[in-house]
């Protein structure tokens, strides 16, 4: 992708099927192997992305965090981890701190809540524990990445609002129903988060929200017209999701390519430079 200047990808995973039990991917997906840091580096060599940021796969595993910071000194294109903490531990505050001290690349956390029912996600986001947890965050200078579903956004939004001091980051426009053809209600609930000035969003996981095999790359642009037009310029930034995205068939460079086509007529080269860099740099602050 030309033109594009370099660009940080705020949404990398690696696994490794021996080292770690993990609950996703699930044997039966063509993404049930082994990723590793070479995989991810022979990805991203010849296009723009100099600089990645980890996203965690595995919830309450500081080993996870410790695994990637491992790699990180081999392999310094990875700038930042988001570690898999609870938030609404009674022992946070005290893990997290531990962690930073040895995983200087740590920036923020997240925790996945895609095998909790939704009474249960939303009891999680507005109870007192995790709204503390945030405040924690806050306090460390560390941020937040919320992987929600539609059903779950508004709860995310109490939370959200409680503590504006906590910078967090939607990811994957909060999983759209892309592949079903619908926008509503997801529509209006994102533009109700991004009225909050503390949450930004993550142009991520788009093709994975997509139908199987015959998803096209124009099936995206609602969805990406209307987060960047409530979110603005300055608060959405781009993330392949790889290797999930391999799943539907998609390598990094594709993911890459999507994007920046469904932008390139929307925004300034200034613009594209905020989406793809500048925006990542600041709310990560690598
Ligand atoms: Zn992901």
């Amino acid at each position: 992708m030309e033109g594009l200047g370099d660009c940080v990808d705020t949404h990398c995973h690696l696994w490794n099927l021996k080292r770690f039990k993990y609950d996703w991917p699930t044997p039966d997906m063509a993404i049930y192997k082994d990723f590793n840091a070479e995989d991810l580096k022979r990805q991203i060599e010849k296009g723009p992305v100099k600089e990645v940021i980890y996203v965690q796969c595995l919830n309450n595993s500081p080993e996870e965090t410790r695994w990637v910071a491992g790699l990180a000194k081999e392999f310094p294109f990875i700038k930042g981890i988001i570690a898999g903490l609870d938030p609404s531990s009674r022992k946070f505050e005290e893990e997290l701190v531990a962690l930073k001290k040895e995983c200087p690349q740590l920036v923020g956390v997240r925790f996945i809540l895609e095998f909790y029912v939704i009474p249960e996600a939303k009891k999680y986001l507005t109870s007192p524990e995790f709204i503390q947890g945030l405040r924690v965050l806050a306090k460390h200078d560390l941020t937040f990445d919320l992987l929600l579903r539609p059903p779950i956004m508004e709860a995310a939004l109490v939370a959200a609002k409680a503590v504006p001091e906590v910078r967090m980051v939607v990811d994957h426009l909060a999983k759209p129903m892309i592949k079903e053809g619908l926008i509503d209600p997801w529509k209006n609930r994102l533009e109700a988060m991004a009225r909050c000035p503390n949450l930004y969003c993550k142009l991520s996981g788009l093709v994975n929200e997509a139908e199987r095999k015959f998803w096209r790359a124009s099936d995206f642009i609602p969805y990406v017209e209307h987060a960047v037009s409530v979110f603005g310029p300055d608060r959405v930034m781009f993330g392949s999701d790889w290797p999930v995205c391999e799943e539907q068939g998609a390598d990094h460079k594709r993911v890459l390519e999507i994007l920046a086509t469904i932008l390139r007529p929307k925004l300034s080269d200034e613009e594209m430079h905020k989406v793809f860099s500048a925006n990542a740099k600041k709310f990560y602050k690598i």
